[in-house]
């Protein structure tokens, strides 16, 4: 039986691994959840699954839902950051999924981390603005970061064993490994007008053609900025260098990246587009369990097919890709000022165009500086967030 921490329980993920646990009772207890201010969601998920902690970071949201819990049901309910990092690094803690979104995530995901926990890593934020610290970490604790991103799950399966056990130090050319391919669907404006795209809308973006997810990703999905991130996730996860690096976009999401060895294989997982896949696998691994997942048709996919990225429509992809390449102060700055460039376009404040610019003047601004605390990443994200707002308002 594994005791779970379900960090950013109200949310999409927080949902698919909670309907993984229902289907597998006697393997997983929910012991506790965690959100940030949905009361409403945060009570009702309560009464399904009886957690023995609820956390809701927001200390109003908390005292809301100490009144509207039932005392019978002996659930603790907490709040604040401080109760949040001693949580997941409790000793009745065996895993935490990771799935609070963007860089709220990061002290709570790094604290699993350093307490030496499995850890379900869905908070891909986390690990970009962290980079090596959070590689450092990992390994100082002995924690097993498991990837549950579909992609990185997916190059994880196709991974030879002990070169899964070695993530974040793999030694992919050792392995026989030419080149990991990232696959992405190009979301819901690979086939737009390029004209239309400066006033497509926040509802318009976050219709993602095979994925249901929360707005933030979505977004980034709609930019491709959710594949420059994770070619970042990737870089760190499995010790890419650029040459063995490779996006590729393939619309119909029933591959969810491939590994291309020396000699010419290609392995590929596949399956339907449903986040409970990775996620069961990670929860289970190295064995299977039952995800609920539908069983992959091939008759109705009928075909798959794959494109060259054209950086000309995703400039956001191409920053990513140039900020990995630079070194962590920029990918931590591109995170920061991606995540308010993608609030004030949900807020309807700035033009879906409007990200990659904001994301590119940030760019220009990294000076070289040293990450080797969380408090020097958290202040240089402070920064980019300063940054990037200004620009938001001369906008
Ligand atoms: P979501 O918006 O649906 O849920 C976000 C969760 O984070 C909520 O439970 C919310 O309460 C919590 N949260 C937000 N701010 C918080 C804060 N300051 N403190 C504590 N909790 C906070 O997002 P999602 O789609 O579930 O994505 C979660 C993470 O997983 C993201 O990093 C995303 O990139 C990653 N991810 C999601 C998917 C997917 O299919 N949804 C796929 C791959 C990776
Ligand atoms: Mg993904």
């Amino acid at each position: 039986m594994q005791n779970m921490v379900i960090l950013g329980a109200t949310g999409s993920i927080g949902a698919s691994t909670l309907s993984v646990i229902e289907q597998n009772p006697n393997d997983y207890r929910v012991y506790a959840l965690v959100a940030h201010t949905n009361v409403d969601k945060m009570l009702a998920l309560c009464l399904a699954h009886r957690p023995k902690i609820a956390l809701m970071v927001d200390e109003a949201a908390a005292q809301r839902l100490k009144q509207s819990l039932p005392s019978q049901l002996n659930i603790q309910v907490l709040t604040g950051e401080a109760e949040l990092l001693a949580l997941v690094s409790g000793s009745e803690v065996d895993t935490v999924m990771a799935a609070i979104v963007g860089a709220a995530g990061l002290p709570a995901t790094l604290a699993a981390v350093k307490a030496g926990k499995r850890v379900l890593l869905a908070n891909k934020e986390a690990l970009v603005m962290s980079g090596r610290l959070f590689i450092d970490e990992m390994q100082r604790s002995n924690a097993q970061v498991l990837p549950v991103d579909s992609e990185h799950n997916a190059i994880f399966q196709c991974l030879p064993h002990q070169v899964q056990e070695e993530i974040g130090a793999c030694r992919l050319d050792d392995a026989g490994i030419a080149s990991i391919l990232l696959t992405g669907s190009g979301g819901p404006f690979l086939n737009s007008d390029l004209d239309l795209l400066a006033d497509m809308t926040p509802e318009q973006a976050c219709k993602h053609p095979n994925w249901s997810m929360g707005r933030k990703i979505s977004v980034d999905s709609a930019s491709m900025m959710n594949k420059g991130l994770e070619y970042i996730e990737a870089r760190w996860l499995f010790n890419a260098s650029k040459d063995q690096l490779k996006v590729i976009i393939h619309p119909q999401s029933v591959i969810h990246s491939m590994v291309q060895y020396k000699d010419g294989s290609v392995l590929a997982q596949m399956g339907n587009p449903d986040m409970r896949t990775p996620i069961a696998h990670c929860m289970a691994y190295p064995e299977r369990i039952y995800a609920g997942v539908e069983p992959l048709d091939f008759f109705k996919v009928g075909q798959l097919s794959f494109l060259e990225p054209d950086f000309n429509r995703f400039p956001c992809l191409a920053l990513a890709i140039d900020a990995c390449e630079q070194g962590q102060e920029a990918t931590t700055v591109l995170n920061a000022a991606n995540e308010l460039a993608v609030d004030a376009f949900l807020n309807g404040q700035i033009r879906f165009t409007d990200i990659a610019k904001i994301n590119e003047q940030c760019l220009t601004k990294v000076a070289q500086q040293s990450l080797h605390s969380l408090e020097a990443i958290l202040a240089l994200d402070g920064e980019a967030r300063h940054l990037a707002a200004e620009l938001i308002k001369r906008l």
